[in-house]
């Protein structure tokens, strides 16, 4: 596998409710992500589904063997999304980031981290 930490990760995707403006549907003007995919939280907030009450995999998490944890819709994801990422924007290590693949790591010792 390669040296990209969230292919052998996918923690985030599974950790937090991912939550977003509901204009970032697709069909609402600059929208991408598909609606299909989500859920209504309030007036102005979707989620993506499978994430409502968080510790469970977005629906659009996808993992093989061959290739980890993979994100089926990268280029559609929602800025949330987008948002979170292993380093932070000034390059130091995102603290929260780090959390999580500790917990993966424990899981996959615990036989737990795939799904
Ligand atoms: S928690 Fe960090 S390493 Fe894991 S998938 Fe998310 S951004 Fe990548
Ligand atoms: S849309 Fe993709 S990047 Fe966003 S939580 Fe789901 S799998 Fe992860």
């Amino acid at each position: 596998m390669t040296s990209n930490p969230c292919f052998e990760c996918g923690m985030c995707c599974q950790y937090f409710r991912v939550s977003f403006y509901h204009g970032e549907i697709a069909g609402n003007r600059t929208g991408t992500v598909p609606e299909e995919l989500t859920t209504r939280v309030s007036t102005h907030l979707a989620c993506m589904k499978g994430t409502e009450k968080g510790g469970e995999p977005c629906v659009a998490l996808r993992y093989t063997p061959e290739e980890g944890y993979r994100c089926s819709i990268y280029e559609k994801r929602s800025s949330t999304c987008r948002s979170f990422n292993v380093l932070n924007d000034d390059g130091t290590p995102n603290q929260d980031c780090q959390k999580l693949q500790l917990i993966a790591k424990q899981k996959k010792q615990q036989g737990l981290g795939c799904k």
